[in-house]
């Protein structure tokens, strides 16, 4: 039996994210924004870094970067300056990025996670900083040689440094998808990392649990999922614990995610950092950030998701589960409204678009400007139900159809004939005709006391109506016209 007490590590974890900011031009030339351009077709003498070219501030791109440090209750600026920092890298024309360096646009800020803390309060992360930057052009290695396509260099990004807060791989995740919901309120960004308009870098240390002193940190690069993130965090605490535990030394590093192996291997130590040689960009005059401006952006904030939480909840009276659902999506929550200014139900309302809106789009991996489907359209149909002319099966058959033609709730239950016809008298020759055939078997049963009959008497009516009838009315109409 070991009688030594195992040391009780805590982890550290700090992270950086990437954002690319959604401008039409760039950080300081006039060059489109766009994906998937032909390569080296977005370029001027400014990005390309050509001599005597002089850079000039994308207005837009620093009212971005206010709206995202308000959203993440910031300090702002009362002046910006950006500085230079000094590398050497193929896809970096100038040898330098413009940064931020000692002044950046935003400070102090926080961010509140759906999450508690250890002793039961909201978990909170510490936004250190947010700082604008342009970003660099794309390597892309191809069989033995490499190609630069500089379409991206100098594309306005924001990096949003995370205080060494977060405690636990789990709550990295947290933060990253908070963090991302948040912003996707802002309309700044794409926040696509497949398409690389958001990115991560991880800070991870350990320590003995109840030590204030940092351990030695690792910086963990490649991460292109929150996902890997997550993984990535995983694998490197339970290294450095082992590299602890066995007596050995770790040493300050940038590591890089290898996700099919899933681990982490050193890229450069801490010595062979390089050293950015920051100076302030003499191209560029440092300029005030007038308090007016950023009050008029804070007005311009959108009701942001925390917020919109606590009124789904006290005005809607939904689910806690269903309330993050929707709020977690802006475009989302924005239909659920709009269908409730329609039909004033919010239950009704919420059950359709979390249960079967939300299959669709997962279905056709879609967000939900990209499925052909008003607030008006379901409303309609959730009427054509609650108007018995559709019961819950051919209404879900509905509106899968309608959702697929793009089309309106009642033409599409016309086009399926699903629509339940009022035709009293069909019925009851129907009603009469599953009578008589079963009269020696369920009919019987059921006079004989057995309920359980009367549900296969009201199934064969349903399938000789091609299920245009509602159960529920069924029930008792068979069950009047057997006991009258
Ligand atoms: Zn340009």
């Amino acid at each position: 039996m070991p009688t030594a007490t195992k040391t009780e590590f805590e982890p550290v974890i700090g992270l950086e994210v990437h954002v690319q900011l959604k401008t039409a031009s760039k950080m300081f030339c006039g060059c489109a924004v766009q994906f998937g351009a032909p390569a080296n077709s977005l370029t001027c003498p400014v990005c390309l870094g050509l001599p005597g070219a002089l850079p000039m501030v994308n207005r837009q791109a620093v009212e971005y970067g206010i709206r995202i440090g308000l959203a993440l209750n910031c300090q702002i600026a009362h002046r910006i300056k950006f500085d230079r920092k000094n590398y050497f890298y193929p896809d970096l024309p100038k040898g330098y990025q413009i940064s931020q360096f000692d002044e950046p646009l935003c400070f102090d800020g926080e961010l509140q996670l759906p999450i508690h803390d250890e002793s039961g309060q909201p978990k909170v992360c510490r936004i250190t900083r947010a700082h604008l930057e342009e970003d660099a052009g794309k390597s892309i290695h191809m069989e033995g040689s490499t190609l630069v396509d500089l379409n991206r260099a100098g594309t306005p990004l924001i990096e949003i440094v995370g205080g060494p807060d977060l405690r636990s791989p789990e709550e990295a995740y947290v933060y990253l998808n908070t963090l991302k919901r948040n912003l996707s309120y802002l309309g700044v960004s794409d926040l696509s990392m497949e398409k690389g308009s958001l990115r991560c870098d991880a800070n991870v240390s350990i320590r003995p649990r109840g030590q204030q002193k940092f351990g030695v940190r690792s910086e963990i690069k490649n991460l292109n999922s929150f996902r890997m993130v997550r993984s990535a965090l995983e694998f490197e605490i339970r290294r450095h614990q082992q590299v602890i535990e066995s007596g050995g030394t770790l040493t300050q590093d940038t590591r890089l995610w290898d996700d099919e192996k899933g681990e982490t291997r050193s890229m450069r130590s801490k010595e062979e950092a390089t050293d950015y040689r920051f100076f302030p960009e003499p191209d560029l005059a440092t300029f005030d950030v007038p308090r007016e401006w950023v009050e008029s952006v804070r007005l311009s904030l959108p009701e942001m998701p925390e917020k919109r939480l606590l009124r789904f909840l006290d005005d809607y009276k939904l689910a806690e589960a269903d309330a993050e659902y929707l709020v977690g999506d802006k475009a989302l929550a924005d239909f659920y409204e709009s269908a409730l200014k329609l039909l004033d139900e919010p239950r009704k309302v919420a059950a359709w678009v979390v249960g079967e809106v939300t299959r669709e789009l997962n279905d056709r991996n879609a967000s939900i400007s990209e499925l052909k489907l008003t607030p008006e359209a379901l409303v309609e149909l959730i009427g054509l139900l609650d108007a018995g002319k559709l019961n819950n099966i051919t209404a879900k058959e509905v509106f899968h159809a309608m959702v697929e033609a793009g089309e309106g709730a009642l033409q599409a239950a016309r086009r399926l004939n699903k629509l339940i016809e009022q035709d009293e008298g069909a019925l009851s020759a129907m009603i009469d005709e599953v009578i008589e055939e079963f009269k020696d078997r369920a009919v019987a049963d059921f006079k004989a006391g057995e309920e359980k009959a009367l549900g296969f008497l009201i199934g064969q009516v349903m399938r000789k109506l091609k299920g245009k009838a509602n159960p529920k009315e069924l029930g008792p109409k068979i069950a009047a016209r057997i006991n009258g």
